[in-house]
């Protein structure tokens, strides 16, 4: 394989996304693999302390095997089923909506706001009804959502709130950090979000019940975990339960991204406003929202919707970057209840969600991680300018 760096005269490779693997991290996995214990371990519990002291003082936290692992556990600890209800965002990954779906619940879509992708929090109120029994939020590419109006809505009606955070490490709405702010947050640590364990997730609440059950039900429904057994193999079940614990493998390696979590984020934010800044001048696109003051952004990414004239040359824009060396990608390419599965199921049209489809299928995302630095964000605009032109319109 040819090393871009090597040859002087290409500019070097700007991937959407590379996970931020060090010496550190390998050494710690490694430590795990010449100890005695794989899973149940130290790591996993030092991990959960690390990232709940990351969110502040209130906050409790426990591993998962992945964030969709936490948004089942999440419905599953509500005893959702079918009849019940529960909103969740038109425009997100699907596993949002299939976590409802898998058991037995409904997910009845909201639109997104044209101009942040954030669920419309004015279009929810006429979406519920007395078989609601949650609202699910996703920060979008990591701006918090109006958890205000969000709140106010479910306390009216006793139902309970779930954040979808797996874009929103570092996201904070009115100074408190995104996860806190409803009944259960969920964090997802796959390769190219904030922070990496390969695999892995996280279940965060400002309630200790609330992540005590989450405990249960993610490892079998136990009655007690490994310590604290009188009698080594010897447990009660008290409930039903998966498997979906993080293995010490991933805890040692997400134990040294949350050393790495400031340095990430301060990167992406330079990164972003840069990028933001070469982007305010460019025609054809606007720019997704980055919020106002009561809202911290964690930068995930930034999404460049494509003006209508230009969207149905999307493809061949992002072909062009790619030709520069620029990595692009879509977030999310098919608004959930335009998909195959959930169309086909329920009838859902394109005219019930115009902004989660136009940002579908208009938008480019661009990347801001910490694996760039702001020359590569000059280079973005540039070439993305230079794709735009190059189209024949
Ligand atoms: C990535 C992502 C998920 C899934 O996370 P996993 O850890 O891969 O299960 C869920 N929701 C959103 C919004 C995501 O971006």
């Amino acid at each position: 394989m040819s090393n871009p760096r090597s040859d002087s005269t290409s500019a070097r490779e700007i991937p959407f996304g590379r996970p931020m693997i060090g010496d550190e991290e390998k050494q710690a996995v490694m430590d795990v693999l010449s100890g005695p214990q794989l899973v149940h371990g130290p790591r996993a519990k030092q991990f959960e302390r690390d990232f709940a002291a990351f969110l502040g003082p209130t906050a409790h936290a426990t591993t998962l095997g992945s964030c969709t692992a936490g948004l089942h556990l999440a419905y599953v600890r509500l005893g959702i089923g079918p009849g019940d209800e529960i909103i969740v965002p038109a425009q997100t990954h699907v596993a949002t909506a299939h976590t409802v779906e898998i058991t037995g619940a409904t997910p009845v879509f909201v639109d997104c706001e044209a101009a942040t992708g954030n669920i419309d929090v004015r279009q929810i109120e006429a979406a519920l009804t007395p078989r609601t029994r949650a609202i699910s939020v996703v920060h979008y590419l990591g701006l918090p959502v109006d958890m205000d109006e969000v709140n106010a809505l479910a306390a009216r009606r006793g139902i309970s709130v779930v954040e979808d955070c797996a874009l929103a490490v570092g996201s904070r709405y009115k100074g408190v950090p995104c996860g806190l702010l409803g009944d259960i947050g969920l964090f997802s640590f796959y390769p190219v979000k904030h922070l990496t364990t390969a695999e892995g997730g996280m279940a965060v609440s400002r309630y200790a019940d609330v992540v005590k059950r989450i405990e249960q039900i993610k490892a079998f429904g136990y009655d007690k975990s490994i310590d604290q057994r009188v009698m080594p193999g010897v447990y009660d079940v008290i409930q039903l339960g998966l498997n979906y614990r993080m293995n010490e493998l991933a805890a040692a390696i997400g134990i040294e991204q949350m050393k790495k979590v400031p340095r990430f984020l301060a990167q992406r934010r330079k990164n972003a406003v840069a990028l933001r800044h070469h982007l305010a001048t460019l025609h054809g696109i606007s720019v997704l929202s980055d919020g106002d003051a009561a809202k911290t952004h964690s930068d995930y990414c930034i999404a460049a919707v494509l003006d209508d004239r230009l969207a149905p040359h999307r493809g061949a824009i992002m072909n062009s970057l790619k030709e520069r060396g620029i990595g692009t990608s879509v977030y999310y390419p098919v608004a959930v209840p335009l998909t195959k599965y959930y169309s086909a199921k329920y009838g859902h049209s394109a005219a019930a969600f115009p902004n989660a489809h136009r940002i579908s299928t208009q938008s480019i995302a661009l990347p801001v991680g910490p694996h760039l630095d702001e020359s590569d964000m000059a280079r973005i605009a540039e070439g993305l300018k230079s794709a735009i032109e190059g189209v024949h319109l």
